[in-house]
């Protein structure tokens, strides 16, 4: 395949990689650490990295201590298209992370935290930034951004706050560990406490209060069964498939000799495009009255997690299955922060070296024939644009 990059700038990818790799970068929600965790460290070596190539870098703060990297290759004429690479910074510990910052190149293959997971993808976008923005032909008319998001695997804060403050483009290509293939579709991701309210009484007089647990029990089961089967019988997304649900959570009552007045249960509903929470949640509804079972309802989440749900014939999806070799694009099972950037109106896929079957796992890596692959694709898709 054509490509500008030289032998040289494709083994500097893996040691970009085994670098980005050794730097602590769990998110500090899984690891209190501060040694360990946040971004920083990531973003700090990336903006070095950029400076000294002569690279506009900005960080947009998201909180005190949080913040998106943000750096910028200008066309030399006016701009009239933009472009965002967009990995995210964070990943995922375990009790054996010191270890996995090690990285090993080993087979063919770099392990490590990250690897897949999506140091990886960070390595590509970036690595083919450089490389534009270094020599040979470069785009007259588009804007380049790399976007170094923060709080992926916890929140999506980067991505939400990139979005929320006009964050725009006219293609978001979002880092995650896809095999490259390019993706166009996952589903939303809805979370709701249900609540039954019973009465409580002694436990050797149960006649006396109402069973908060056995009402739930049953609500339990009409949800796991009989609406689980209608989602079943729904006709399926092309990509997609059809929505599921899962009873995730229980809790209920204090001790075995009260009848208890309370339970609670998290249900976790994965949504297709043009669900929302709220005809979910009436959906939900609805169905309980029809089977006579009464909970009251809560949301579980402050921001909305919504199906991602892009055209695979938009012009610049299209050129970039044509310069990875894709006929179709597809769907996965995952949420990313390609569907934040994608509500706030910028087309939007997901594409990166890896497979997600080895994220978030001990032993976590990625094949040096496809980081490289990933990063030829993105020079080329770069240097054709206007
Ligand atoms: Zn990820």
């Amino acid at each position: 395949m054509y490509s500008l990059l030289t032998v040289a700038a494709l083994a500097d990818i893996s040691r970009l990689l085994c670098d980005l790799i050794a730097l602590p970068s769990v998110n500090p929600a899984f690891y209190s650490d501060l040694s360990l965790s946040g971004e920083q460290r990531v973003a700090e070596f990336l903006s070095d990295c950029a400076r000294r190539a002569g690279l506009e870098v900005e960080r947009q703060a998201i909180t005190a201590d949080r913040s998106n990297l943000i750096v910028r290759l200008s066309p030399s004429g006016r701009a009239r298209r933009r472009v965002f690479l967009a990995p995210h910074l964070d990943t995922v510990g375990n009790p054996n992370y010191a270890k996995q910052l090690k990285p090993v190149i080993s087979g063919g293959r770099i392990y490590g935290r990250g690897a897949c997971d999506t140091k990886g993808s960070v390595a590509a976008y970036f690595q083919a930034l450089l490389a534009v923005s270094k020599s040979g032909p470069r785009p007259q008319n588009t804007e380049i951004v790399f976007i170094g998001l923060a709080d992926e695997e916890n929140m999506q804060l980067g991505s939400r706050h990139f979005a929320q403050t006009g964050g725009r483009a006219d293609l978001a290509i979002v880092g995650e560990p896809t095999g490259l293939n390019v993706v166009t579709a996952h589903k939303g991701d809805v979370w709701l406490q249900l609540r039954t309210l019973g009465k409580a009484a002694h436990g050797a007089t149960p006649h006396r209060g109402r069973n908060a647990v056995t009402e739930m029990a049953r609500i339990v089961l009409a949800l796991e069964q009989d609406y689980a089967d209608l989602l079943a019988q729904r006709k399926p997304h092309p990509l997609l498939g059809v929505p599921t649900v899962n009873v995730g959570l229980i809790s209920g009552g204090r001790q075995p000799n009260i009848v208890p007045a309370d339970c609670v249960i998290g249900i976790d509903r994965r949504t297709l495009p043009r669900e929302t929470e709220a005809t979910v949640r009436r959906e939900i509804q609805t169905f309980l009255k029809k089977q006579n079972l009464h909970a009251t309802f809560d949301t579980l989440r402050t921001a909305s997690c919504e199906p991602l749900e892009t055209d695979p014939s938009h012009p610049l999806v299209a050129q970039l299955s044509r310069i990875a070799g894709r006929k179709t694009t597809l769907g996965v099972h995952y949420f990313t922060d390609a569907s934040p950037i994608a509500a706030a109106g910028t087309p939007s896929v997901v594409f990166g070296p890896g497979d997600i079957a080895q994220a978030h796992t001990d032993r976590e890596w990625v094949a040096v024939k496809q980081l490289e692959r990933a990063t030829s694709i993105l020079d080329r898709f770069l240097r054709e644009q206007p």
